[in-house]
Formats: C-alpha cells, structure tokens, sequence
C-alpha cells in the first residue's frame, strides 16, 4: 500500500489511545496508526485514576461552565468543548458497553465501579480499528525532514510517519517537544496538599470542614470547598483548587507561604462579630468553651475558644468585647504556616507544558512544525479534580486523531 498514510502515536496513555481510536476508525484502509508506548503495559494512569475507579469526566456539560474548572488552557478548550465535550464522552463510552454513573459531586465513573472497564473499552476499541499498539517501545528522537518524520526508538529500530501525534504526558516527552521547535512553559505539579508544621493542625486531624475558603493573603489566590485537616498540614478539596490556581505561583515560593482559613463562609469577619454579639443577648448563661454557635466541629470550636483568650467558664453574657473579635478573626482568617507539599494521591496532574499559543485548536496541529499534532496533558493544561483532566485527554485526543486522518497525503 503504498499510499496507505503512516501515522505514529507517542504515547499509550488516556490521550495517545483516544487519538489512535478516533484516527482509525476516521481513516479506515487509507493508513495505518501504530502507537509507541515506553512502559511494558498502557494507560496506566487510568488503572490507578481516581482510586481505582477512574473518574472519567463530568456532568457539567455546557462549555463555559466546563472551561471554568481549567486553571491553565479553558480559553483555548472552549471551541473543542463545543464539538466533543462531557455528553460526547459520555454518549461515547456508554455506546460501546460502558455505562457511566453520576455522583452527587458531578464526577461520573463507570457503573462497574472499576478502572479496567474504562481500560478494556479503549484496548478493544483500538484492536476492532486495526490500530498496532507497540509497547516497551520508547520514543528517543523524532527527526522532522520535508516530507514527513523520522522517529528512532530506544532500540535503535526506526520509523518514517506522515504525522506524529505527541502525547507523552509530562517528563521527558516535552524534549521531543522542544527538539521540534516548541516554547514549553516549565513544567511544576498541580493538585497537592499542603504540610504545615503547626501543632493546631495535627491536633485536628481527621476533622472535615464542609465548606471553606482556603487563600494566600496578599494574593488573588483562593479555594473553596471541603477543608480537611491531617496529621501532615491540610488538604481537601478547597486546598486542591488552591494548588491548581496557585501551581507556578507556590512554585515560585518554594512552597513556603501563609494560608488563610475562613470556617464559616460567607461570612465576614464582622459577620461574625455581630452574630456572636447578638447570642450574647439571647444565650447569654451559656458558656463559650461548651457551646459552638458557628455550627463547627466541637473539638475545632474549643481550640479557637483557648487561642481567642477567653478564661474556661465564661459565660456568653461576660465575653468581652476582645474575645468575641478574636473568635470571629480566628473563625474567618486564620493563618497557617506552609511549609511544603505533599502528592494527593487521588490525583494528580503537572502544569506546564507545550505552550498553547503554538497549537491550532481546531485541529490540535502544531502551527511550527506541519503534521505534528498534540494531545493531553503534554499540553500547558491541567484541570481541577473532579473528570477534568481526563475529559482534556479525550477531547484533544479525538480532534488531533480526527484531524490527523482528515488531512490528505
Ligand atoms: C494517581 C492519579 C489519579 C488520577 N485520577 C484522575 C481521575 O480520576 N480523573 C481525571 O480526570 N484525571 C485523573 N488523573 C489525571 C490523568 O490521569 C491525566 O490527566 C491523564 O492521564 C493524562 O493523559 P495523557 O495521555 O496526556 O498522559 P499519560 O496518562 O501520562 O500518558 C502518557 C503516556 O506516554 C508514555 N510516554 C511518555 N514518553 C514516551 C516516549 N518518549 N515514548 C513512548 N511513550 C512515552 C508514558 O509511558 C504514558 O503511558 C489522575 C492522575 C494521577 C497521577
């Protein structure tokens, strides 16, 4: 066949093995797509996603509200979005065998509760294409010349290819990347949890905060959501989405920052004040230490009762101007000394990456190299927890695959 187009994948994960699928069954008996996995075995972020379970995408379908969860790369998403978001995701799976669930949270999984069923669909789907998946087989070069490209494999063995998909993740593959002329924005990692060496914190282990505000005072920079304190510092989603905002900026300090905790938003410092100056009125013979009047964990009420000053016993009617300010800054804005991150081992994801401007979004075409395409997280894109990662994987992936195929030899 010697017309047939020779299309090379590099990179077996969520975002090379969507790409391959979408290429196959879009070019038929016009090519053939080999995918070039390193590791002996593929997708193997998606067997330990979401502890297990693979967190596959999520409900929130319309574009805009989708891109709003993509701390680097929502602008650049939108337009893909629009052609293959969530309900062509879902609609994808569902139609070849594997139904989804969703949560109360908005996360979808699969019915089956299990990674490997996400795993299987795509493997097969990828054998019924007539893709070639090539694993143990590390892409070490990739030679672009005027009529296509050359890639060398650890091994030695070469290749010729009409068009190369990168999808190599973060690591190394960013130097294939480079090698073929791209701007990459320095890769730093997203979605950690905060150490914090301060015996408040380990004294709360275990306690989960329902809705918080996680900030960096003097910055824009805030989570909000669940708040949960550890032995190690805090984490949750609140300190998640903080991470993911704050990735280069909390890079750029080395990790060593202040943050700030409001326990009861909305509310305001002077919120709180007022509220609790109107309890000294109406519960004014209850006792600060025995009753939280903030609705919060009793054992995270007494600690901030001792640090606001108040003597054990005192009775609302008593507290002194002082102690109710102290309570309601203790309540809003307590500072806590980060000292360090931690993995979050649910999930996590690197910032960084190709540089987006380089990239045509239609198509997923590099704009400095011809017959160059990307996908996933090899891209400067990240999302927050919850699908959004992977939901960037399958939709660059079935463009570049798509576009790949469409172009003519
Ligand atoms: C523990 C964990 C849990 C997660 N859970 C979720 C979740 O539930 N939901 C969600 O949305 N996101 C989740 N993520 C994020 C998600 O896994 C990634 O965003 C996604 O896997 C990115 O897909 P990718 O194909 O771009 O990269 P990868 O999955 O990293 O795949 C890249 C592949 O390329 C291969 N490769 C690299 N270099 C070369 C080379 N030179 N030659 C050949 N092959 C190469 C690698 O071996 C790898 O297999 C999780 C991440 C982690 C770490």
């Amino acid at each position: 066949m010697p017309d047939s187009l020779q299309i090379a994948i590099v990179g077996g994960g969520a975002a090379g093995c969507f790409a391959a699928i979408a290429c196959a069954e879009t070019l038929g008996a016009r090519g053939r797509v080999t995918v070039f996995e390193s590791s002996p075995k593929p997708l193997a972020k998606v067997r330990i996603s979401g502890g297990g379970r693979c967190n596959v995408t999520n409900a929130r379908t319309d574009p805009r509200e989708l891109v709003a969860h993509y701390p680097r790369g929502g602008r650049e998403l939108l337009g893909p979005f629009h052609r293959f978001g969530p309900r062509e995701t879902i609609a994808w799976y569902e139609s070849r065998g594997v139904p989804l669930v969703t949560q109360p949270d908005l996360c979808l999984f699969p019915v089956s509760d299990d990674s490997a069923s996400v795993i299987e669909c795509l493997l097969g789907a990828a054998r019924a294409a007539g893709v070639e998946l090539r694993t143990h087989c590390g892409v070490k070069h990739i030679v672009h010349h005027g009529a296509g490209f050359s890639l060398t494999l650890a091994s030695g063995e070469t290749f010729a290819a009409d068009r190369v998909l990168l999808a190599t993740g973060g690591g190394k593959g960013l130097e294939l990347a480079a090698a073929l002329g791209h701007r990459i924005e320095p890769p730093v990692p997203s979605l950690f949890t905060f150490r914090v060496a301060d015996a408040r914190c380990a004294q709360l282990a275990g306690i989960v905060i329902e809705e918080a505000v996680a900030s960096v005072p003097g910055t824009r920079l805030q989570g909000a959501g669940p708040l949960l304190f550890t032995h190690e510092g805090l984490s949750g989603p609140a300190i998640l989405r903080l991470s993911a905002w704050g990735a280069r900026e909390l890079a750029g300090r080395d990790y060593r920052f202040s943050v700030a905790l409001n326990l009861v938003p909305p509310l305001t410092t002077a919120a709180v004040v007022e509220k609790l100056n109107a309890l000294r009125a109406t519960h004014g013979r209850k006792q600060l230490h025995t009753w939280s009047p903030l609705e919060l964990p009793q054992r995270l009420w007494e600690q901030l009762v001792a640090a606001s000053g108040a003597r054990p016993g005192l009775a609302w009617a008593e507290a002194p101007a002082s102690v109710v300010q102290s309570l309601a800054r203790l309540a809003t804005a307590s500072e806590f000394p980060v000292s360090g991150k931690s993995t979050n081992r649910e999930e996590f994801v690197t910032c960084g990456g190709v540089s987006l401007r380089e990239v045509d979004f239609q198509t997923m075409e590099s704009r400095r190299c011809p017959g160059l395409f990307f996908a996933g997280e090899v891209l400067d894109i990240d999302g927050l927890t919850g699908g959004f990662n992977f939901q960037a994987a399958w939709t660059t992936g079935w463009h570049a695959g798509r576009a790949m195929a469409a172009a003519g030899k």
